[in-house]
């Protein structure tokens, strides 16, 4: 028995911490979600070059198309190998054969010079045709005038803003520094304590398993009228264990909740990147509904089409060579944990 779905979409994540898996221990436990940026993330994308991030670029697309994930909305950032980054997760990932829609998480945390390259990146990405938003890291670590030319970027060519708003408490600002310039082509990523009244325009991308690691607490997506969709955060792209977790998570606010509000937020996905209707899926378990897949732990893509082609094949990559991609990858991950 096996359904047959459109391919799934992961709505926010960050291909760059594929090689994070077993980094050595930061030099302090943290306490709080800052903490944790500080003495984790911050440290791991300062140390990524070009060809880590090839590797965690590949890996991450292989990830997401064994679990059924044609299409990847990333968030990059490695502020040592700003240029031309983005043209290498858009080549691995096309290597794969899963779509993806780039963004340089522009930011003042290493200086104004860091954020004009940012700037450029997005904007040479984009221009050269690249599929991408501009990317903002968040609100709490730009000046307004990084925040208003990221703004005028997106607007002059086209496309939204991928931006963090309000993940941690840190970030409380962000409603007030951001009206006025949000617009409804901006994929908000997280809004857990982004106030309901704030009115901001955009998609919300809710990342509950993300959240929950973090201790950020839940973004309850139901009290906003934006379009809620589903990410990772970086945590693999199994779509359908995030909407599982989203799931727990609402019923756990609420025990009325069914599965099909996290459903209805998994298949808003495919708004963000409407191609996916046409890529087709083929599951391990018929029938593919909310009240099924919510219970049912362990169903896997056989078959995956991606724009006409089988990219996946009797669960194994077509393109790519699954452990010849895992081999890198570690080799990647063996470097990148040394200068850690
Ligand atoms: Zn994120």
């Amino acid at each position: 028995m096996s359904a047959t779905t459109p391919g799934m979409v992961c709505a926010h994540h960050h291909l760059y911490s594929a090689l994070a898996r077993g980094m050595p221990p930061p030099p302090g436990t943290p306490t709080d979600f800052g903490e944790i940026l500080e003495l984790i993330w911050w440290r791991l994308d300062r140390a990524l070059d070009l060809e880590m991030i090839r590797w965690s670029a590949m890996l991450g697309a292989l990830e997401a198309l064994e679990q059924g994930t044609t299409a990847i909305v990333d968030h990059h950032e490695s502020p040592e190998a700003i240029e031309g980054s983005l043209s290498v997760i858009a080549d691995a990932c096309a290597e794969v054969g899963v779509r993806v829609v780039c963004a340089y998480g522009v930011t003042d945390r290493h200086g104004p010079d860091g954020a004009q390259r940012g700037l450029e990146e997005n904007r040479r990405f984009l221009a050269e045709d690249g599929r991408g938003l501009v990317g903002v890291h968040a609100a709490f670590t730009c000046s307004d005038q990084t925040l208003e030319a990221a703004a005028g970027l997106a607007a002059d060519l086209g496309v939204g803003v991928h931006v963090h708003v309000c993940e941690g408490t840190q970030d409380a600002d962000a409603p007030g520094r951001l009206a006025g310039l949000a617009r409804e082509d901006w994929l908000l990523a997280h809004a857990v304590h982004l106030p309901t009244e704030a009115g901001l325009p955009g998609t919300i991308a809710h990342n509950p398993r993300s959240n929950l690691n973090n201790g950020v607490g839940y973004a309850r997506p139901t009290r906003f009228d934006n379009r809620v969709v589903l990410g990772s955060d970086g945590i693999g792209a199994a779509m359908l264990d995030e909407f599982r977790i989203a799931y727990l998570c609402h019923r756990d606010d609420d025990v009325t909740a069914t599965p099909e509000t996290a459903w209805s937020w998994l298949e808003a996905g495919r708004d963000l990147v409407p191609e996916t209707a046409d890529d087709e899926v083929t599951w391990s378990y018929d029938p593919l509904d909310p009240w099924h897949v919510a219970f049912t732990p362990g169903i896997r893509p056989l078959r995956v089409v991606v724009d006409g082609e089988v990219v996946l094949d009797d669960g194994r990559p077509t393109r790519v060579d699954a452990d010849e991609v895992r081999a890198k990858a570690a080799e990647q991950a063996a470097r990148l944990h040394a200068r850690l």
